[in-house]
């Protein structure tokens, strides 16, 4: 172990510092696996600054405070300036976790330390003074400019505030449980790497539970019956490890009820992996199928007892309750209390997610801005702005637009607005010109404000929220770092696209989200990946590829021998079912 870890010491100190390594990781992966998640390394893009520079200059340099230490806000740390700023990072975990092996561990195919990295072995590697608190942001007052915080370690500690000049939201979401009666009392959550460790736990328990004397046919049966709710990648990827946990170790351990046991999923959709390709659904579902995981569809969850789920199937109408062991639920994120509080604060109250804009700043805040699974941005409408848009356009105040007048602002209206290119993207319309032809698709030389209304009149329709994953919280964190690494060169030099309803041009581009497509571990060593360009790739290469991605994703070289040796760890020795 000495050796080992004296080997990836000196293994990672060649690479400390070099940028071009971090560069060359990130495209062989890319190369590799046509993307995935947006990769760390434990190398820094950007030296910072001595801790000398800390003291009477500090004062002088802004505070950004950031709450939250998941993919949106170590991202961000690990990106920005540190030296330009005065930083003060707030989290109840004092650590990153890797969710997307967060199912791995609920089966002991990785361990919980594995995808698990320091908040202060990421801060060390930033060579400045970078301020932690393992604190939970319980109030933001955002007319004061200060967040209220509490710590979770010790209920004595007092509570404490933070000011900021800029505050940084990035808490990620939390369950939702659609209000069903039950949920929260008798379900498993699988957000955090305290839930798989309790899952862990309670798969363990039910085995011993279901082989102890005494027992009914039916009581065992009872506590060998998993069930899933939600069809989504978290759902599919966990039934797929627990079918493979139970088939290659369980039953050898416990083959008297080897015949007891029964995974069931169930989905409210008419398919699982909705979110996917329409080919990865059914090979999923056929998969299972031969498994013997049974999918129950278009049935929605109305109430879960210590014993029991209850449902009802849509078709229907019909209500049924089916005995459980134990119940993972995994539907759909919702918003944390904090941040509803501050929700109302700010006039959004009604809304179910934090609004921001296209920058990432929250709407009705000039220094607050918010990222990851706890935001949402509000992509301005074309319609909103055509009349603006073609007064700008018409420089000769004509009252009419010629294609030229067009052209000259085309750039500013595709930065501003992405949803003209899927729209041109979508119609096959290779110049962006063509949008000005009449409906029966002649060339216009120009057109009046009616005309130029009614050409642009369906962009807006291809508009659509971001999917709530690791690749989006990743990515929002490296760009809003960029802008305020960059914050007073492009105050200067503005980089943005033309403000159609003001004057200049806006200090940055928007953010723009680039998928590099999405993994779905199936079970039995083979995988489904959605890839760019429309690709599909299913079955066991597949699976190489995840783990060749998932490896080089991890966060530090720490993690990655870990997640490695864990891997192989499992192929030669099977999982370890000690309940601890
Ligand atoms: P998080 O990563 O959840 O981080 C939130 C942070 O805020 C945490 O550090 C938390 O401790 C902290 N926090 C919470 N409350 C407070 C508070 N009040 N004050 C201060 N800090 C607070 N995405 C993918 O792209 N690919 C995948 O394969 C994938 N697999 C997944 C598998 C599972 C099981 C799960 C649960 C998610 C998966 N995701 C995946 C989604 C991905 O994990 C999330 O989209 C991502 O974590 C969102 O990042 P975030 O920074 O917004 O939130
Ligand atoms: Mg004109």
């Amino acid at each position: 172990m000495t050796i080992l870890s004296s080997f990836v010491r000196r293994a990672s100190g060649a690479f400390s510092g070099s940028s071009t390594y971090s560069r060359l990781l990130v495209l062989c992966t890319l190369s590799l696996s046509g993307g995935g998640l947006v990769a760390y390394s434990e190398s820094q893009s950007e030296p910072g600054s001595p801790a000398s520079e800390h003291g009477e200059k500090e004062r002088e340099k802004k505070r950004v405070v950031l709450l939250g230490t998941g993919w949106a806000g170590i991202s961000f740390l690990k990106d920005l300036d540190v030296s330009s700023y005065d930083v003060q990072v707030v989290s109840p975990q004092n650590y990153f976790a890797f969710t997307p092996l967060l199912p791995s561990v609920t089966c002991g195919t990785v361990e919980a330390r594995s995808i698990a990295e320091p908040v202060r072995n990421i801060i060390k590697k930033r060579n400045a003074e970078i301020q932690f608190w393992e604190a939970e942001a319980i109030k933001i007052d955002a007319a004061k400019n200060e967040v209220f915080c509490k710590s979770n370690i010790d209920k004595e500690t007092r509570d404490f505030s933070l000011e900021y000049d800029y505050l940084i939201i990035a808490v990620g979401a939390q369950v939702n449980t659609f209000g069903t009666p039950g949920v929260l009392e008798n379900c498993h959550f699988l957000k955090e790497l305290e839930d798989a460790q309790k899952i862990r736990r309670t798969v363990t328990d039910c085995f011993e539970k279901a082989v102890l004397p005494g027992l009914s046919e039916e009581e065992r049966k009872r506590n060998l019956h998993f069930v899933i709710v939600g069809g989504g990648p978290t759902g599919v990827e966990f039934a797929a490890e627990l079918h493979d946990y139970i088939q290659e170790d369980l039953i050898n351990l416990y083959p008297t009820v080897k015949d007891l046991v029964r995974i069931t999923l169930i989905q409210s959709g008419d398919h699982i992996l909705n979110s996917f390709d329409e080919r990865i659904s059914s090979f999923a579902e056929k998969k299972f199928q031969r498994d013997g995981i049974e999918v129950l569809t278009e049935c929605r969850v109305v109430n879960v007892s210590d014993k029991e789920i209850t449902m009802k199937i849509k078709s229907t109408g019909a209500v049924c309750s089916i005995p459980h062991g134990l119940v993972l639920w995994s539907t759909g994120v919702g918003t944390r209390p904090a941040i509803k509080d501050f929700m109302e604060q700010i006039g959004q109250g009604k809304r179910r997610v934090l609004a921001t804009n296209e920058w990432l700043r929250v709407k009705e805040c000039e220094n607050v801005y918010a990222l990851g699974d706890c935001a949402t941005i509000d992509q301005r409408k074309v319609m909103e702005d055509i009349s603006t848009i073609f007064a700008a356009a018409d420089k000769d105040n004509s009252g009419t637009l010629t294609v030229e007048e067009f052209q000259d602002v085309i750039d500013d209206i595709l930065i501003r607005y992405p949803q003209v290119e899927l729209y041109l993207k979508n119609k096959h319309l290779n110049d962006v010109t063509d949008l000005l032809k009449d409906p029966q698709g002649n060339p216009r030389r120009e057109v009046d404000i009616e005309g130029f209304t009614l050409a642009l009149s369906h962009v807006d329709t291809q508009m659509k929220s971001l999917p709530a994953t690791a690749q989006v919280a990743a990515q929002q964190g490296a760009y809003l770092a960029r802008n305020f690494n960059r914050r007073q060169q492009c105050i200067e030099h503005p980089e943005g696209p033309r403000r159609f309803r003001g004057l200049g041009r806006h200090h940055f581009r928007p953010f723009r989200y680039k998928h590099f497509g999405q993994f779905a571990p199936l079970g039995g060593e083979q995988a489904a990946a959605e890839l760019p360009g429309d690709w599909v790739s299913m079955g066991h290469s597949t699976q190489w590829l995840w783990y060749s991605v998932y490896a080089s994703k991890q966060v530090s070289w720490r993690t990655r021998v870990l997640v490695v040796s864990d891997w192989t760890r499992r192929f030669i020795f099977g999982r370890d079912s000690s309940r601890i």
